[in-house]
């Protein structure tokens, strides 16, 4: 905030409120219109969505970045946000618990976590121990001195899962700084199949780049005799069928269900706080 007051520059706190009302605030190309946007996956989505569906384009924006974060991001729903709203979208990593460990995913995917601000380690999965090549572990940070004064965490296991990457030299952007897979999603949430485990990320992955596909896609997942099922509501995906073969192109052996998605329990996402009582109050005054 300070840094921003200081640059000459404004910030509106928007929150979550109803996507068609923050719309409403970034279109335009004026000089009030923003030029940076940051929010959650899920509530890109959205705006993507309700940007489209309005036929708006990247001429009636002013934006020149999208950080997203807390949330799995898809390529396909990033390349849409992408051409929708003529910006770049940058996918971040970091937790108030261990700041200012924080991370930043290169071109080829990989997170990086600059190593001079704390300890990173990726435990296994199941052992806890340093995991392996491939294997895969959660992230666990300690932040260095002087950091730790104000946040006096060790060993702080984030349940934030990765994938350790094979010991070979990196060719990317960032190869002087240390790196595991991108974020996989959350340790909880990793589904045992008999054909091994499946991250969210996995699963998010296809369901975004669905022909058609309405993000945030509502599914939910789970294991049914030792096989990944899926099901997705009707109103997130227009074409219905096929969607097994989709998992399959993905090499995940998957039946799938179309469901109707109310009374349902499905993936919440993080736009499904929609502040309204914030929005109410606004218009009350
Ligand atoms: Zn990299």
């Amino acid at each position: 905030m300070q840094v921003a007051r200081l640059a000459g520059a404004a910030i509106r706190m928007v929150g979550l409120v109803p996507p068609a009302e923050t719309l409403d605030l970034m279109a335009g190309t004026g000089t009030s219109a923003p030029t940076l946007m940051v929010t959650y996956p899920s509530y890109l989505g959205q705006l993507t969505r309700l940007a489209r569906e309005r036929g708006l384009g990247p001429a009636d924006f002013r934006l020149r970045r999208i950080n997203v974060g807390s949330e799995v991001l898809s390529p396909a729903l990033a390349e849409a946000a992408e051409k929708t709203f003529g910006a770049p979208v940058h996918d971040g990593y970091g937790m108030t618990e261990v700041t200012p460990v924080a991370g930043a995913i290169c071109r080829q995917r990989h997170l990086h976590i600059d190593a001079g601000i704390g300890l990173v380690e990726v435990c296994d999965l199941d052992t806890g121990a340093p995991a392996a090549p491939g294997a895969l572990g959660t992230i666990v940070a300690t932040p260095f001195f002087p950091y730790r004064e104000c946040m006096p965490l060790f060993r702080y296991d984030t349940r934030d899962l990765v994938r350790q990457l094979p010991d070979a030299p990196r060719t990317c952007e960032m190869a002087n700084v240390p790196a595991t897979s991108h974020i996989l999603g959350k340790a909880d949430h990793v589904l045992r199949t008999q054909d091994g485990p499946v991250t969210p990320r996995e699963i998010i992955e296809v369901l975004d780049a669905l022909p058609g596909a309405c993000w945030p896609v509502r599914h939910r997942a789970d294991v049914v005799d030792g096989q990944l099922h899926v099901e997705v509501a009707a109103s997130s995906v227009p074409e219905t069928s096929d969607i097994a073969r989709h998992f399959a192109k993905a090499g995940l052996d998957a039946t799938v269900d179309v469901v109707p998605g109310e009374g349902r329990e499905l993936r919440r996402y993080r736009c499904d706080l929609v502040e309204n009582s914030f929005a109410s109050a606004g218009r009350a005054a």
